[in-house]
């Protein structure tokens, strides 16, 4: 248990939370968004504009969520909005092929030199789901390892150990997936290359795929060690399974090529969501030819979406991806390493033992001074420290993930205006972690 005082109140948030909670279970229609592992009352936003949110009791924050990875360019960027409403004037969907989706496909494969086809779907869930299902119709096996702390969206297969939503609440194994799901997922350490071999060693023939984050951001930010993705490229290819690359989380962000754009080590399959679908739900799956060649209606494994490839969100997508030039990564990637700078500065001076781990402009702040590889080094850090740090954050108008397990995200739109006030918010911040006592329940 953690002992936190929140510091003002949010009455216009609390009526609406309220009113939530009658109608949906725990007031939220995704987990993390309910403030349990920080309390308070979650904040109902009514706005967003460039690098910033208004909610519902007239505050402003600098948003440093960014709709969990999507918002890029920052909220109501002109050119996407102008785009979403040139789509929606024509109409919102027809259930039949359209062009946008056509040149959103396009403009994936362009940037994405694995990606040689694509299929368009609607979350990041369903493209994890989809990659699955094609690996193992591709290769008629059934298992599927994936690493502890990595979050591919609530597919059930895929839950076990998972980060995000679950590592926050610190739910064990979910009600609802059977034995039989779960029985064909192997968990494994993350960064643990033995443990891959090992697990192709005692399952010879039965392993369809391996799936990681390509950069996990969903136990917090842990980068791969030099050479991991490559040795699970290579373990898959020698022992005939696919390699699944999930950039739902870094893919158009991390570079113009996602994680892919950093490590170049290719895979088979890759999922993609957030950034290109502009803030929709737009999502993909894609990878080599011959494999996507087994999707229906080209091949027998099934696949479908009443909204799949929706001309509102496949316009939404288009427009920000062809914002995202070389000068639009370059200002994230600075704008994400002054308020990594800002953060170490704040921190160390009041001698909270601290890391700030990022890959590209994807980083967040461990409270440990041990470097994070894992999940369990993850969960070994202070997190109630995080807790009053983001309070302090949050009454001061920042707004973090509500969660110490959760990338933080920039944009192009923050600007010297939000960094100063970022800046303004951590001294008292970094006080309040350092200051931070764990009381036992
Ligand atoms: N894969 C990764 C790496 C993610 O970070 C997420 C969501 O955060 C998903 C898959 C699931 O995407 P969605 O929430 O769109 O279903």
């Amino acid at each position: 248990m953690v002992h936190v005082s929140f510091p003002y109140s949010a009455p216009v948030s609390q009526t609406l939370f309220d009113r939530a909670a009658a109608v949906t279970p725990g007031g939220v229609n995704s987990p993390v968004r309910a403030f349990r592992a920080v309390g308070g009352t979650p904040r109902f936003m009514v706005s967003g504009t460039g690098p910033y949110l208004t909610d519902a009791d007239g505050r402003e924050y600098v948003d440093l969520v960014c709709s969990w990875g999507p918002m890029i360019l920052g909220h109501a960027h002109p050119e996407v909005i102008a785009a979403v409403q040139e789509a929606v004037a024509r109409g919102t969907s027809f259930g039949t092929p359209g062009e946008g989706e056509v040149a959103l496909a396009e403009e994936i494969v362009a940037r994405i030199g694995p990606v040689e086809q694509v299929r368009l779907v609607s979350s990041g869930t369903e493209a994890t789901m989809s990659a699955i299902r094609l690996a193992r119709g591709f290769t008629g096996r059934a298992k599927v390892i994936k690493f502890a702390g990595c979050y591919h969206g609530h597919v059930d297969a895929l839950l076990a150990s998972a980060g995000s939503g679950v590592a926050t609440l610190g739910l064990p194994d979910t009600p609802g997936v059977t034995g039989a799901q779960a029985g064909d997922t192997i968990v494994l350490p993350y960064n643990d290359i033995e443990a891959v071999h090992e697990a192709f060693h005692n399952h010879p023939g039965q392993i369809a795929c391996v799936i990681t984050e390509a950069s996990p951001g969903n136990m917090g930010v842990v980068p791969p060690r030099p050479g991991f993705n490559e040795g699970l490229k290579s373990a898959c290819e020698k022992n005939g399974a696919l390699f699944i690359s999930d950039e739902v989380m870094t893919g158009f962000r991390t570079s113009r090529a996602g994680w892919f754009g950093v490590d170049g080590v290719v895979p088979d399959l890759m999922t993609f969501g957030k950034v290109m679908g502009g803030g929709f739900p737009a999502a993909a799956f894609g990878g080599r030819a011959d494999v996507m060649a087994h999707l229906a209606p080209a091949g027998p494994v099934y696949q479908a979406g009443t909204l799949s490839g929706n001309p509102v969100a496949t316009a939404a997508g288009l427009a920000q991806l062809r914002l995202l030039d070389d000068a639009a990564y370059a200002k994230v990637d600075a704008v994400s390493e002054s308020v990594r700078a800002l953060v170490t500065e704040a921190l160390t001076k009041e001698g909270v033992a601290h890391r700030v781990q990022n890959a590209s402009n994807m980083f967040s702040v461990f409270f440990t001074d041990r470097e994070v590889r894992d999940y369990d080094g993850a969960k070994a850090q202070e997190s109630f420290r995080f807790t009053a740090f983001f309070h302090s954050m949050l009454a001061q108008g920042v707004y973090l993930p509500p969660s110490a397990f959760e990338s933080w995200f920039v944009s192009t739109a923050h600007d010297e205006r939000a960094v100063e006030k970022i800046a303004a918010a951590l001294p008292a911040a970094a006080r309040a972690a350092a200051e931070a006592e764990e009381v036992s329940a």
